[in-house]
C-alpha cells in the first residue's frame, strides 16, 4: 500500500446539500424581490399589508365577510399562513386585520390556528434546507445547544414566544435547525403565542383607534409577557432545587463535617481525585480496600504492557532473519516473565503508594468504604469501623470483568485479567474469550509466548469498535503470531470430558468444539456498584450498569459524585483522571462555578501488534452519526523509517470536514501508533487543521513524518487546481 489519496465519501456538499442550497438561495432571492416589488407604490403587495391601508379598507372588508363570510375566513387563513411560512414581513397587521374582521373570539381562533401552522411550516421549512447544513458544519459546537434543547426545547420555546422582544419569525427559523420535536414545537407555539395573539386581535377590534403598531405593547404589558415568560424556567429551577432537597429529606446532615471530601477507590480515577483535592489544600481521605493504584496499575494496564514488551523481543527473536541476524534463539521461563511483570508493578507501585500521597497531603486508610448517608461514610478497616462526615463524597470503586453465565464455566474454572497474573504455567492451550482489546492483547502475548491460543469473539469480526480494515490487519497479525481468531462463534457451554477440557461454540459452520487448559474470560467489564451503600441511598444504575450522573458527574445527591470505570461511559486510566479533575473541582467549588464533564476529543489505544490507537470519529462512527466527511490515508509501509526498522505496515487514516482541513478524527495503526496520535489528538484539542501539522518540522526519520505525510496526501487533493494550470502558464510564458 503506497500514499492513497483522499476518498470523498458521505462529502459535505453532497448533491442533496447543493440541491438544498439551490433551493435556499432561490428562495431568499425570491423573497428579496418580492420584498422590494412590495415596497413599490403602484404595485406594492405590502401595501395590502400596511396598517393604515387596513384602516381605509375596513368598511370594504367588513362587507365582503358579511356577504361572503366561509370565504373571507379562508383567503384570510392562506394568507397569513403564506405570509408566516415564508417569513414574509405582515404578521402582525394581518393579527390585527385578524381582529377588526372576525372580532375577538373567532379573530383568536383563526389567528391562533393560522400562525401556528404558518410558524410550523416554517420551522419544516427552515429544518429541511438549513439543519443538515448547520449541523454538519457546526455540530460539535452546537453539541451543549442540541442537548439544552433536547432537555428543555419546551421551556425555551415558550419563554422565547412570550418575550415579544424576540421576533416570530426568527424563532421560527432558529428552532427548525435545532433537535426540537415538529410536535413539542406546534402545541408550545400555540400555547405560548395565545397571549400576544389576543392582546394583538383585541387591539385589531378597535382598529380605528390605532396609530402605529409600537403602540399596541405598552412597556407593562410587555414586561408582564416577559415575566410570563421566564416563569416556567425559574419555576423549572425551582421544582430542581425542591427535588434535589427531596432527596436529602431522609437524611440527618452532619452539623459539621471531618472532610471536605472522602474519595472510595485508590485507582487512577480516586488517586487523581484525591491529589487535586489536596494540591488546593482541601481535607481530603481516599479510601482503598485493596491496592493503591486500583486496576490499572497491578492487573490492568502495567502488567498487560509488562507483558506485552516481553512477548514483542520474543517476536523479535522469530523474526530475526528480517534484520540481518542468521540465528537467534530465546530461552526462557514463563515464570520468569512473569516475575518480571511483577517487577514492573514493584517499580510502578511508589507513584500510587501511600507513602506518596500522604505525602502530598492526602489521609489514606486501607479499608472498606460504605456510604452511609449523603455525607457520610462508614470506613471498616482491620482494627475498627468508624465514620467520617464529609461535605462532598467521591466515588471511585472501579470495575471488574464481567464473567457471562456460560455453563459448565464455573466448574472447569477460569482466570480473568484479575487472576491471569498469577499464573506461573503457560497454558498449552488457552482460550481467550472475547476479541476486545484486552481478548486481543493478551491472546497475542499467549501466543509469541508459545501457548496455542484460540480466541473466540462471538461478533464478526475483533476490535468492533474499529474501522473493518482496521480489525482486519489485527486480526491477520494475530493470525499470523499463531492465534486462530474464530468470529461468529457465540460460547455456548463449556464440557469436562475424560479430564479434557472444551468450549462449545455456535458458529457459522455449526457446533465447534476448542480444547484448552485455561480458559480467559475478557468479554469486558462491569462497574462495581453494589456492596457499599449505592442501593440505600437509591444512587441508580445506567443501562450499560454505571453509577448514573449528569454532565458535571454528580449523582442524584449532588454533594456525591462518581468518575473512573464506576461512572463510564469510558473505561480508560486517562478518562478516569479526566474525570476525576471534573469530579473534585466540581465537589471543591461547585458552589461558585460548575464544569460539564468534556468529552469531546478522547483518544484511546489497543497495544496490539500493530497498535491501533484513535481519536475522534472513524468511518463506522461516521457513517452511523451521518457525519459528513472526507477520508485521508496514508500507507506506513511508504514511510523511511518503519521500513528501516523493518515494521513497514499499517496506516494514518484521518477523517476531515468536507472541503477543509477540520479533524474529525484520526486512526492510526502501527508501529507505536499509541504514541503518533498525540499530534492528532493535541490538533483536535485545540481546533488545529491539517494545515498546521504539514506546516510543523517534523525529525527525519521518524515514525511520527508518517502524521505529516498524512496532512500532505490530503493537501494535495485539495490543491487548487485552476491556480496550478495558471501557474504552469506563468512558467511556460517565462520561459519564452
Ligand atoms: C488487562 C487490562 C488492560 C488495560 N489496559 C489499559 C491501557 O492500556 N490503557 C488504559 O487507559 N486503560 C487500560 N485499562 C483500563 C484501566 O485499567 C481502567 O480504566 C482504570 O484502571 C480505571 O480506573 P478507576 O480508578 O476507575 O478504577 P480502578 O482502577 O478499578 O480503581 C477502583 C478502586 O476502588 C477500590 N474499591 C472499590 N470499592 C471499594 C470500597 N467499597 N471501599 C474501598 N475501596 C474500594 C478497588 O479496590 C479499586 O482499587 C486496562 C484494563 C485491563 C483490565
Amino acid at each position: 500500500m503506497n500514499r492513497k489519496t483522499t476518498d470523498t465519501t458521505t462529502g459535505g456538499r453532497t448533491p442533496g446539500t447543493r440541491k438544498k442550497l439551490i433551493v435556499v438561495a432561490v428562495l431568499i432571492a425570491a423573497i428579496i424581490v418580492l420584498f422590494l416589488i412590495g415596497k413599490r407604490e403602484d404595485v406594492g403587495i405590502f401595501n395590502y399589508l400596511d396598517l393604515q391601508y387596513l384602516k381605509a379598507q375596513q368598511d370594504t372588508i367588513e362587507t365582503y365577510r358579511d356577504t361572503r363570510p366561509l370565504l373571507t375566513a379562508g383567503v384570510y387563513f392562506a394568507i397569513y399562513l403564506v405570509v408566516t411560512a415564508f417569513s414574509l414581513p405582515g404578521a402582525a397587521v394581518m393579527t390585527l386585520a385578524g381582529g377588526a374582521i372576525f372580532g375577538l373570539l373567532w379573530g383568536t381562533v383563526v389567528v391562533s390556528f393560522a400562525s401556528t401552522i404558518g410558524a410550523t411550516l416554517a420551522f419544516l421549512l427552515s429544518r429541511y434546507l438549513l439543519r443538515d447544513i448547520v449541523q454538519l458544519r457546526f455540530g460539535d459546537k452546537l453539541k451543549a445547544v442540541n442537548a439544552g434543547i433536547e432537555k428543555d426545547g419546551a421551556f425555551y420555546l415558550f419563554t422565547l414566544r412570550l418575550v415579544p422582544i424576540f421576533p416570530f419569525f426568527v424563532i421560527n427559523l432558529v428552532m427548525g435547525l435545532t433537535p426540537l420535536a415538529t410536535r413539542t414545537f406546534y402545541w408550545v407555539s400555540q400555547v405560548g403565542m395565545l397571549a400576544g395573539t389576543i392582546v394583538y386581535v383585541n387591539a385589531g377590534t378597535q382598529l380605528a383607534r390605532i396609530e402605529s403598531l409600537d403602540g399596541i405593547l405598552s412597556p407593562g404589558l410587555i414586561a408582564s409577557f416577559t415575566l410570563l415568560g421566564v416563569f416556567p424556567l425559574i419555576a423549572r429551577k425551582v421544582v430542581d432545587g425542591v427535588k434535589a432537597r427531596r432527596v436529602y429529606a431522609r437524611w440527618q446532615k452532619p452539623q459539621r463535617f471531618d472532610r471536605n471530601v472522602v474519595v472510595i477507590g485508590g485507582g487512577s480515577a480516586g488517586l487523581v481525585a484525591a491529589y487535586i483535592s489536596a494540591a488546593v489544600k482541601a481535607s481530603v481521605t481516599l479510601i482503598e480496600r485493596h491496592k493503591m493504584g486500583g486496576d490499572c496499575l497491578n492487573t490492568g494496564c502495567v502488567p498487560s504492557k509488562a507483558l506485552i514488551r516481553s512477548a514483542k523481543f520474543l517476536s523479535h527473536i522469530k523474526r530475526s532473519a528480517e534484520f540481518g541476524i542468521r540465528e537467534a534463539n530465546a530461552l526462557f521461563d514463563f515464570a520468569d516473565v512473569m516475575q518480571r511483570v511483577r517487577k514492573v508493578i514493584a517499580d510502578v507501585e511508589p507513584h500510587d503508594s501511600v507513602e506518596r500521597y500522604t505525602g502530598l497531603g492526602v489521609e489514606c486508610i486501607r479499608g472498606e468504604a460504605k456510604i452511609v448517608s449523603p455525607w457520610e461514610v462508614e470506613i471498616t478497616t482491620e482494627h475498627d469501623t468508624r465514620r467520617l462526615a464529609s461535605r462532598s463524597i467521591i466515588i471511585a470503586a472501579g470495575a471488574r470483568p464481567f464473567v457471562p453465565p456460560i455453563p459448565g464455566l464455573e466448574q472447569a474454572g477460569y482466570v480473568t485479567s484479575d487472576t491471569v497474573w498469577d499464573l506461573r504455567e503457560l497454558p498449552r492451550r488457552l482460550v481467550v474469550l472475547g476479541g476486545g482489546p484486552i481478548g486481543s492483547e493478551l491472546s497475542q502475548c499467549f501466543a509469541r509466548l508459545g501457548s496455542k491460543v484460540t480466541q473466540v469473539e462471538m461478533l464478526p469480526r475483533i476490535l468492533i469498535r474499529e474501522d473493518p480494515e482496521v480489525s482486519d490487519l489485527v486480526m491477520r497479525s494475530l493470525r499470523k503470531d499463531g492465534v486462530d481468531v474464530l468470529v461468529s462463534h457465540k460460547a455456548k457451554r463449556v464440557v469436562i470430558e475424560n479430564n479434557e477440557k472444551s468450549l462449545l461454540c455456535d458458529g457459522p459452520e455449526g457446533e465447534a468444539r476448542v480444547g484448552f487448559d485455561v480458559i480467559l474470560v475478557a468479554v469486558g467489564r462491569v462497574a462495581n456498584t453494589e456492596g457499599y451503600g449505592l442501593e440505600e441511598l437509591g444512587i441508580g444504575t445506567t443501562q450499560s450498569r454505571t453509577v448514573q450522573t449528569n454532565e458535571f458527574l454528580q449523582t442524584i445527591y449532588p454533594n456525591v459524585y462518581a468518575c473512573g470505570d464506576v461512572a463510564g461511559p469510558y473505561q480508560f486510566t486517562h478518562t478516569a483522571s479526566h474525570q476525576a479533575w471534573y469530579a473534585s473541582v466540581n465537589a471543591l467549588f461547585g458552589r461558585l462555578k460548575r464544569f460539564r464533564a468534556d468529552y469531546s476529543v478522547i483518544p484511546w489505544a489497543t497495544f496490539t501488534e500493530p497498535e491501533v490507537a484513535r481519536v475522534g470519529l472513524n468511518e463506522s462512527e461516521a457513517h452511523e452519526r451521518n457525519i459528513a466527511y472526507e477520508v485521508t490515508v496514508y500507507g506506513i509501509d511508504d514511510l523511511d523509517r518503519a521500513i528501516a526498522d523493518s515494521e513497514a505496515h499499517g496506516m494514518v487514516k484521518v477523517l476531515t470536514v468536507p472541503g477543509k482541513d477540520m479533524i474529525l478524527g484520526a486512526t492510526i495503526v502501527g508501529e507505536h501508533a499509541g504514541d503518533l496520535i498525540a499530534e492528532y489528538v493535541m490538533a483536535m484539542r485545540h481546533g488545529l487543521g491539517l494545515n498546521k501539522i504539514l506546516a510543523t518540522i517534523h525529525i527525519y526519520p521518524t515514525l511520527a513524518e508518517a502524521n505529516k505525510y498524512a496532512a500532505g496526501v490530503w493537501k494535495r487533493e485539495h490543491a487548487p487546481q485552476r491556480v496550478l494550470q495558471w501557474l504552469k502558464r506563468y512558467h511556460a510564458w517565462m520561459r519564452g
